[in-house]
Formats: structure tokens, C-alpha cells, sequence
């Protein structure tokens, strides 16, 4: 699809959702890809970009960001406590944190004058998938406490269900729990499910094979 398509249709999913136009921001996934790749979707105006490694960002936006230097990137993937300091000069958003000592790490570093990170997300687990990143639910509340305690500026939830499963309900307990904790940013919704995750409340859906198909491929 292209980005004007994915635009439509986004905005169409709203309108049935009875959402406001404008109440879901796309995140074009840019992993895997190429700056070839990457630029016609700039040059188009988009801005919004998640990459899920901290080094292949590392090596392909402070390139971009010469030429782009309004766009913006979301950390969707897992992050190291080791690699915190770089993430938090890449990334505008961290959508993956998931446990203490993470937070802890952030908290020592946030301080930094080269932090360009404003916004925490809590990756969570809503499938208990033993090999998949994310806090489980029950320790939610003790993480959610753990960055309030901190003063990170936590704003939302994010989620990935497991692959082979009705993605439906774990939007509905991603939502759920937000509106409980009182976080408003809810990143739910992939190339396959974006629609479902925008009726459930998704507020940044993020696409990737979708919107990068037909480019080729890093290995
Ligand atoms: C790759 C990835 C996406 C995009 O998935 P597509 O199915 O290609 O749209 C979204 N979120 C995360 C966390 C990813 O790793």
C-alpha cells in the first residue's frame, strides 16, 4: 500500500470507530530497511518512524536526520540496559521498557544532555509469551509505579499478541489497562491487525510490510 493509502485507511477506521480523525498516528517501521528505502517515504512528508535495534538505527538516522532533522523515531524493540545511554540519544520515544533494571538505567541517565527521549512506553506481555519481551500483567503495577516513583514521563502501553492468536482481546486488555492506569498512548496494531487495534482504542499503530513491500530488503 502506499503511505497515502495507509493514511485513508486509518482515517477511515477512525470514522467507523467513531474516533476522532487524527486520534491514531501511523509509525512507519523502517527496520530491515534501507535508507533507499526509508527517503521516498520522507520526501512524501511522513515523519513518524520505529526501528526495533538500537545499532541499526544508530547507523541509519543521524544520516537521515542531516537532511530530515524534524523526523522522529519510536524504539519498538528490546532494549539492553547497556545500550540505554545511545537509546536515549536516538530515540524520541521507548516504547519497550519492561523491567526495573531498565528503569533504573534511564533514571541514570536521564540527565544527559543529549537525551532527545521524552516519552516512556511499558511494553506488555498480554499473551504470557515466555520468549517474547514485555512485562507480565501482573507486574504492571509495581513497573508502572517504579517510573512514577522516578518522575519518567510514562504515557502509555504497548503491545505485541502472540502470532497465531485472535489479536482482538489483547487489544481490549491493552486498552483496559491504560484507561486503569490513567496513560494515554496506547501503540497497538501491526500491517495485519491495524484496523482491530484502532476500533480498540490504538492511538500509534505501527506498520511495516505493508507500507515497505515492494522495497528491497537489508539482510
Ligand atoms: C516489525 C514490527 C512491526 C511491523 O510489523 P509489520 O507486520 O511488518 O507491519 C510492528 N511492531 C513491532 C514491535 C515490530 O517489531
Amino acid at each position: 500500500m502506499s503511505l497515502n493509502q495507509i493514511y485513508k485507511s486509518i482515517e477511515l477506521a477512525c470514522q467507523t470507530a467513531g474516533r476522532i480523525p487524527g486520534a491514531v498516528t501511523l509509525l512507519a517501521v523502517s527496520k530491515n530497511q534501507p535508507l533507499e528505502a526509508i527517503l521516498p517515504i520522507l520526501e512524501a512528508g511522513h515523519r513518524l518512524f520505529g526501528e526495533n535495534r538500537v545499532q541499526e538505527a544508530a547507523r541509519k538516522w543521524p544520516i537521515l536526520r542531516t537532511q530530515y532533522s524534524d523526523s522522529r523515531l519510536h524504539l519498538i524493540g528490546s532494549l539492553q540496559t547497556n545500550k540505554v545511554r545511545q537509546a536515549l540519544q536516538l530515540f524520541d520515544v521507548i516504547e519497550t521498557i519492561d523491567r526495573p533494571s531498565l528503569i533504573l538505567a534511564l533514571v541514570k541517565e536521564w540527565d544527559n544532555p543529549n537525551r532527545r527521549t521524552s516519552k516512556i512506553l511499558i511494553q506488555v506481555n498480554t499473551g504470557h509469551e515466555p520468549q517474547k519481551g514485555g512485562v507480565f500483567i501482573d507486574d504492571l503495577p509495581t513497573l508502572i509505579d517504579l517510573c512514577r516513583a522516578h518522575g519518567l514521563p510514562l504515557m502509555g502501553l504497548m503491545c505485541i499478541p502472540p502470532a497465531h492468536e485472535d489479536p482482538s482481546p489483547h487489544f481490549q486488555q491493552l486498552a483496559v489497562l491504560a484507561k486503569m492506569h490513567q496513560l494515554p498512548d496506547l501503540s497497538m496494531g501491526m500491517s495485519d491487525d491495524y484496523l482491530v487495534a484502532i476500533a480498540k482504542g490504538a492511538t500509534w499503530v505501527r506498520i511495516g510490510s505493508a507500507l515497505f513491500s515492494k522495497s528491497s530488503r537489508l539482510k
